[in-house]
């Protein structure tokens, strides 16, 4: 990784200079999040998904146009074999200022060490509960215990930045802000509040029901910290706050009840290829049929990828009150 990106070659109709892509590497997961996917997903056959080399012959494609940020997503991107492999290789683009993840943590144990070695700077980590109980209704499958133990060895293995990420759902978690702030503050890292966006059809819980503002969240922290607005601004759909008094940061992530679509800086990579111009509209191009039929020859690829700037919607359009008119569930959608 170098500290000089390329010259941005990536602007939208809009003026938005598009330098920060999101690559999802699998649809599978360990866990079956209620409010990412259905109990009984079906998930891709191995054919229909890119393969490691195609995928890193995107990202530097994407890199020589002027994409300084990569985070790599899923599903979960720790159960797909081989990602070790390709983070050391992204790790080394020329050009590429940051590379980070999410992950739901269950693979940390092992694998933190091995990512901070291959270049991955900061890393966010999925916790919505602190409760082993509540932890395993929400994840379906999932195990507390292990990805707190994951989130020690995160810490242990020295990243830059480690963020939290909660997704809130009333009478699911809502009670439980204070305490996972007071976990981040305790472990010296950050956390976000996630509003919760409609994408796929999920089973269990009514979404309009479930929906939990960030501003109550707010107000509901207000009560045990004091909160400070921060200058700083990481160019993304999160508001920051410094808690006082220590090192920690919250931030809000807010797509109803704050529409950040103008800062808009990202496009994302689902696993099949599909270039998604936008989280919450389904304007999109093929790169697989590309990457496939020029293989060795990345002008094709760059072409695609600079045109299709210019179906960049201008906002999402999300109501949380209706049924999805996003069918992708958020695991194929590189969240
Ligand atoms: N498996 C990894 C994880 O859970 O961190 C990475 C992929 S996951 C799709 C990325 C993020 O999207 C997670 O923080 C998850 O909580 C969030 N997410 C999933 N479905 C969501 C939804 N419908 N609305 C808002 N956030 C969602
Ligand atoms: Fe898996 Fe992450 Fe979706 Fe949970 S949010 S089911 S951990 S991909």
């Amino acid at each position: 990784m170098t500290s000089t990106a390329n010259p941005p070659q990536l602007i939208d109709r809009f003026g938005r200079i598009v330098n920060y892509l999101r690559i999802s590497i699998t649809d599978r997961c360990d866990f079956r999040c209620l409010y990412c996917m259905a109990e009984d997903m079906v998930f891709l056959p191995r054919a229909q998904i890119l393969s490691l080399e195609e995928i890193y012959a995107l990202a530097q494609a994407f890199v020589e146009l002027g994409v300084s940020k990569i985070r790599i997503t899923g599903g979960e991107p720790l159960v797909r074999k081989g990602a070790l492999e390709l983070m050391a290789q992204l790790g080394q683009l020329p050009g590429l200022r940051e590379l980070v993840m999410t992950t739901n943590g269950s693979q940390l144990v092992s694998m933190a060490a091995s990512l901070k070695a291959a270049g991955v700077k900061r890393l966010n980590i999925s916790l919505d509960t602190l409760n082993a109980d509540n932890f395993k209704a929400i994840t379906r499958t999932g195990d507390l215990s292990q990805v707190l133990q994951g989130i020690q060895a995160a810490k242990a293995a020295g990243f830059e930045r480690i963020k939290l990420n909660a997704v809130v759902l009333k009478n699911r978690n809502h009670e439980e802000v204070g305490d996972l702030v007071q976990y981040a503050v305790d472990n010296q890292i950050d956390i976000s509040f996630i509003e919760e966006m409609p994408l796929g059809v999920v089973s269990q819980h009514n979404r309009g029901e479930a929906f939990y503002p960030s501003h109550q969240i707010k107000a509901d922290l207000a009560a045990r910290f004091t909160l400070i607005a921060s200058t700083e601004s990481t160019g993304g759909p999160s508001n920051y706050f410094q808690v006082a008094g220590s090192n920690s940061r919250v931030g809000f992530i807010s797509p109803h009840s704050n529409n950040f679509c103008s800062s808009c800086n990202r496009v994302r990579l689902t696993v099949e290829g599909r270039l998604l111009l936008c989280l919450g509209n389904e304007h999109s191009v093929d790169l697989k049929a590309i990457v496939r039929a020029h293989p060795n020859d990345q002008t094709a690829l760059k072409q695609a990828i600079i045109d299709a700037m210019l179906i960049k919607p201008e906002k999402h359009e999300f109501n949380i009150h209706e049924q999805p008119v996003i069918l992708r569930h958020m695991n194929m959608t590189g969240g």
